[in-house]
């Protein structure tokens, strides 16, 4: 039997790096104890601001809205709201929606329920299926990612809140990180710094608070404060995710080489410092000329993608019909606009 470094109760963990065990109490408290550090270290939050929590009910989230109720009682005035994007996935989101439910319940923490059906106009299974009728090139996991943060941030706008926080811990960031080099995407690397501040009133602040914790202790946070069912359930769309393919590769180099994954992560944060400091990669918003959230071209990668699966409204398809003389780039995707 393993002892906790802190005290003579057995240990519930051990962190290969440093080497030091630790009990279910001293691992709570180290584990929050992080990432108060975090957020106090990137200036995420601050006394009046309302949150959006992007929850899914899933280890992650849960623990994150866990821990930010928790300091919600140290910071005045801290608004905390839960938003669940429901994607549409038969078999598989409904049986994290009740966690979320019944935790807030519990809690009593304001939560709302989004669904793509509701705010992109049709669930991810029938996207998925309408992007290969339309012969899309796209995979289930883009339209998935794309259009949660669109309706994140549409929910945060007409929520007032200037904050969305999501769950993403230091696995999540460093693969992504692999992905854009693979993809050689440098412009994608600074949006995963642990902070995207807001420059506009239309481009809502996004926190990371997990962002130097390893997925290993979000899943035992959430495990040892019962916000989970230990029952896995897997996506359906998984398999068609690059990113699998890059969690076992980092994991069997975490295995081998403790803190990896570590290293990697202080990599990517002196890159984005660097290109901070030297203006090499800097990402600038302009405003949806449809849904107003923020955008790299005239329209944002969400009404891209709605325009091509024909899932706009009649209004918005107006709106794109007229701002074609501005925007000659949009005639191309105006063509294939209503052609399966
Ligand atoms: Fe969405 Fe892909 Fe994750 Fe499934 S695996 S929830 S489709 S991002
Ligand atoms: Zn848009």
């Amino acid at each position: 039997m393993v002892k906790c470094s802190f005290c003579s109760a057995q240990a519930v963990y051990v962190n290969r790096v440093s080497g030091l065990a630790y009990c279910r109490r001293h691992f709570i408290e180290y584990f929050e104890r992080k990432a108060r550090k975090a957020i106090r270290k990137y200036h995420m939050l601050s006394p009046g601001d309302k949150v959006v929590v992007g929850v899914s009910g899933g280890k992650d989230s849960m623990a994150l809205l866990h821990l930010l109720l928790k300091i919600k009682k140290k910071i005045p005035r801290l608004e905390v709201v839960a938003v669940l994007v429901d994607e549409g996935i038969k078999g598989y989101r409904e049986k994290t929606i009740p966690n979320l439910v019944k935790y807030a319940k519990k809690q009593g923490v304001k939560y709302l329920i989004a669904s793509f059906r509701d705010y992109v106009g049709a669930t991810l299974d029938e996207i998925v299926e309408r992007g290969s009728e339309y012969k899309l090139p796209y995979m289930p996991c883009s339209y998935c990612g794309v259009f949660r943060r669109y309706v994140l941030n549409t929910v945060a706008r007409e929520l007032g809140a200037r904050i969305i926080a999501t769950a993403h811990n230091m696995d999540d960031v460093v693969q992504t990180y692999i992905m854009n080099l693979v993809n050689n995407s440098w412009d994608r690397v600074v949006s995963l710094a642990p902070v995207r501040e807001s420059s506009e009133e239309y481009i809502v602040k996004r926190i990371k608070p997990f962002y130097e914790i390893p997925e290993k202790e979000t899943a035992l946070y959430s495990l040892l404060n019962n916000l989970i069912q230990p029952e896995f359930i897997q996506c359906p769309y998984v398999k068609y995710n690059v990113r699998f393919t890059i969690r076992k590769l980092l994991n069997e180099l975490e295995e081998n080489h403790p803190g990896s994954k570590y290293g990697l992560l202080r990599s990517l944060l002196e890159l984005i410092e660097m290109g901070r400091k030297h203006k090499i990669i800097e990402k600038k918003y302009t405003r949806c000329i449809i849904c107003g959230n923020p955008a790299s071209q005239a329209i944002c990668r969400a009404c891209l993608f709605r325009a091509q699966l024909n899932l706009l409204r009649e209004s918005e398809k107006a709106l794109l019909r007229e701002s074609i003389e501005k925007h000659p780039e949009l005639h191309r995707l105006l063509s294939k606009m209503n052609t399966p």
